[in-house]
């Protein structure tokens, strides 16, 4: 039995747009006993994720909404601190999904432990990741880049789109990121070696994208949605591919945006442009996550795929720091340091 409290944030109204500290509250319980072949998991780094935006709103989706009143889910790296399961020592660091609190019970499905000599083990949660997997399998499979083609992702600073585009590179591609603000801009085309960038928070955002896409664009890796989609649109070449991956910039909205309708145009251009647009859930491609860890792994030792982390300390600050996520306050993969 380990002694002392389990601090946990749990979600005690849903957000109306954007969420505030007030939807959240970081509450105390006792630390859980565990049961039969049960682990007991202390949390080291938890993932914000974007999609827990959705998970925090009713609306029917692919993953049921969080509840309210209970510790809301998230990506952990965790230490085993004590174990009834034979699998599992104490001390091994694992990724679970541990959620928003100090320690969780886990019956050990799901866990894989991680091997600090071997990576950092926050790019568990990151490059080598959900993120990282959702970047390789969504453009490889429906993005299907090829060489000499002009790729185009959005939220490209962050961990899905700097993966994209540094695969998309890989892959023979001209890169162009789109980001906000020049500091995240000048990252791409300096420390990622994207061929251009541009700043969605310019007022010319569709003259400066169109400047740097001079031959169009082949692929579209549609992480943001809003205004960048509506820059991006009609850049689109003949068989562009636009792997729908996320809608970031709609997560807090509470209605659909003001008219004209333009769905008609979309479908016109989808049939005359004969424009593949697929939307897509990382899990779709859970077979593919050894070739992505194989991959993924070789490109990070050869310095070809980099990575950042923009690290929060404190379990208590997990809230403010979720809902600059939404904003694009965080420069990297956002994690919180919930322990030493
Ligand atoms: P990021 O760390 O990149 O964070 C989201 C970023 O979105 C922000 O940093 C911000 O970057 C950008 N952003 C926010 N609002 C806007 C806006 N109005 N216009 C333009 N950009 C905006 O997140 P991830 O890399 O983890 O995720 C990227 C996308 O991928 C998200 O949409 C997410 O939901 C999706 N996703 C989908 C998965 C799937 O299975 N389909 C799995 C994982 C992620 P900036 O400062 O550059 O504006």
């Amino acid at each position: 039995m380990v002694e002392g409290k389990n601090r946990q944030i749990v979600l005690v109204s849903r957000p109306q747009g954007e969420p505030t500290p007030g939807n959240f509250k970081l509450t105390e319980a006792p630390i859980p006993a565990i049961g039969t072949r049960q682990v007991l998991l202390k949390t080291k780094y938890l993932s914000l994720d974007p999609y827990m935006r959705g998970r925090m709103s009713e609306a029917k989706s692919y993953v049921p909404p969080f509840v309210i009143g209970e510790p809301l889910g998230g990506g952990t790296v965790s230490e085993v601190v004590a174990s009834h399961n034979p699998k599992f020592a104490v001390g091994d660091i694992v990724l679970a999904f541990g959620g928003w609190q100090d320690y969780a019970v886990s019956d050990g499905n799901g866990l894989r432990k991680l091997d600090p000599n071997i990576a950092p083990v926050t790019a568990a949660l990151g490059v080598l990741g959900m993120p990282g997997l959702t970047a390789y399998t969504g453009l490889l499979n429906i993005g299907q880049p090829k060489p000499g083609e002009t790729l185009a992702v959005a939220a490209a600073a962050g961990p899905v789109g700097s993966a994209v585009g540094q695969i998309a590179k890989i892959k023979g591609c001209r890169v162009v990121g789109i980001a906000g603000g020049q500091k995240k801009v000048d990252y791409l085309t300096g420390e990622l070696g994207f061929d251009a960038a541009a700043d969605h928070r310019s007022p010319r955002l569709k003259e400066e994208l169109r400047a740097v896409c001079p031959n169009g664009i082949d692929i579209y890796f549609e992480n943001v949605g809003g205004a960048v989609w509506d820059a991006v649109f009609p850049l689109l070449n003949n068989f562009a591919r636009v792997p729908v991956c996320g809608l970031v910039a709609n997560y807090n909205a509470t209605s659909l945006p003001e008219g004209p309708d333009r769905s008609m145009a979309l479908m016109r251009s989808i049939l005359t442009k004969r424009l593949r647009v697929q939307g897509f859930i990382v899990y779709d491609f859970a077979q593919q996550t050894e070739d992505f860890l194989r991959d993924a792994g070789a490109w990070i030792r050869e310095g070809k795929l980099k990575y950042r982390e923009d690290i929060v300390e404190g379990l208590e600050n997990a809230p403010q720091a979720f809902i600059g996520l939404l904003k694009g306050a965080n420069f990297g993969k956002l994690l919180v340091k919930v322990s030493d």
